[in-house]
């Protein structure tokens, strides 16, 4: 018998039964009839849940290619980007653009919080920014963005906004048009229910306005203008991750086939279950932004408290994998995902296993506490 493993790290995610077998479709070629098939289906797939008229990339990427495209696409030398860090993607955004060799200001908010928007348009006004950078939901703390009002002072400026979804995207709300996102980016592991390794991209007019002109940019693979080309041809500029794009469209039939409201409800119930189950247990959550992400759930542990013994009880003794942090919160949180392929029994387990660690580490809990609690959250909701 092979042990079990429950996925439920805030990405990857658990790839449903159905997405594996598109998976193990046989290869065809993608410059043929059949694979661009697939690629105007995963366009207008998720055209719908990105709220969006714009072509929609795809490359075959992760999240973090995806970001350093972005950069490439808009900004070449003497331009400036504008982060708004309030947490690890945040900031590992700005050091791509560093990377790059690009000018990165930041605007620094306590991580956890949301961003304060009298505070990003007096740098709005203080300073001509090429792009500004938002991260829809930020994975290491939990506080989703207040797209709508970033958007509302970015798009008053010549700026553009550009956002991460990258954990968003298919679990919480997202409307690029109505919002004034420029620039949406998001990838495949997360909320997309799909395996690691592609990476899609959707523009607003103002963004290809910058995309398009002939300023000097380090771009080849990148390209965003060759992979608009290709999309209206229904193909990819270079060979995509054919496989991956089989199970995506399965991916986001499903979410049709569930519908998006419904699917953005799931995600809204079972976060608040398993938040109910842990505060029984003595676990805040960690977030103080007014919005709290419904993918991601971020446990503060108690002072003195350490993550690093419950993650590795919960695997040893139970199968379960859960996410610490691997930046300044490290061993001072426990971070869940609660996206994509995934329901009630999910939480009311990861609630049991929670609590028989607990109680094997000497915590003070009263067993029981945290199901119940997840249970009669997920009946009134
Ligand atoms: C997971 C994630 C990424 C992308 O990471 P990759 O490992 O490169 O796919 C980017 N931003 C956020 C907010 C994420 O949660």
């Amino acid at each position: 018998m092979t042990k079990p493993y429950r996925l439920r790290l805030p990405g990857p995610t658990p790839v449903p039964e159905r997405v594996r077998e598109a998976l193990a479709r046989p290869v065809v070629n993608h410059r043929g009839s059949e694979f661009e098939a697939v690629v105007r289906d995963i366009e207008s797939g998720l055209q719908s849940i990105m709220g969006t008229r714009n072509a929609v990339l795809q490359f075959a990427a992760s999240g973090t290619g995806m970001m350093e495209a972005c950069l490439a696409n808009t900004m070449g030398p003497g331009d400036r980007a504008l982060f708004l860090c309030n947490g690890q993607f945040a900031d590992r955004f700005a050091a791509i653009a560093e990377g790059l060799g690009l000018q990165a200001d930041r605007l620094e908010v306590p991580w956890g919080e949301a961003v304060d928007i009298a505070e990003l348009e007096a740098r709005l006004a203080a300073t001509e920014y090429r792009v500004v950078i938002a991260i829809h939901n930020e994975s290491s703390t939990g506080a989703v963005s207040d797209l709508a009002a970033i958007g509302a002072a970015v798009r008053k400026t010549p700026a553009l906004l550009v956002v991460d979804s990258v954990s968003g995207l298919g679990g919480i709300e997202m409307q690029q048009d109505l919002w004034g996102v420029d620039i949406l980016v998001s990838a495949s592991q997360k909320a997309l229910m799909c395996p690691p390794g592609l990476g899609v991209v959707s523009a607003s007019e103002k963004a290809w306005r910058i995309i398009d002109d002939n300023a000097p940019r380090a771009r080849y693979y990148w390209d965003f203008r060759k992979a608009r080309d290709n999309a209206l041809e229904g193909q990819t500029a270079f060979t995509p991750a054919v496989s991956l794009a089989f199970g995506l469209q399965e991916a986001l039939r499903m979410i049709e086939a569930e519908g998006l409201d419904n699917v953005l409800a799931r995600h809204a119930r079972l976060a608040a279950a398993l938040q109910a189950g842990a505060a029984a247990l003595g676990l805040p959550v960690f977030t103080r932004s007014p919005i709290r992400s419904n993918t991601v759930t971020v446990l503060q542990l108690p002072e003195g408290q350490e993550a690093g013994p419950i993650a590795r009880h919960l695997y040893e003794t139970h199968g379960t994998v859960i996410a610490g942090a691997r930046n300044k919160l490290r061993g001072t949180v426990i971070r869940f995902g609660t996206m994509g392929h995934c329901d009630g029994a999910d939480i009311l387990t990861d609630l049991e296993h929670l609590e028989a660690t607990l109680d094997a580490l000497d915590w003070d809990i009263e067993r029981g506490a945290g199901v119940s609690a997840a249970r009669a959250a997920l009946d009134a909701g």
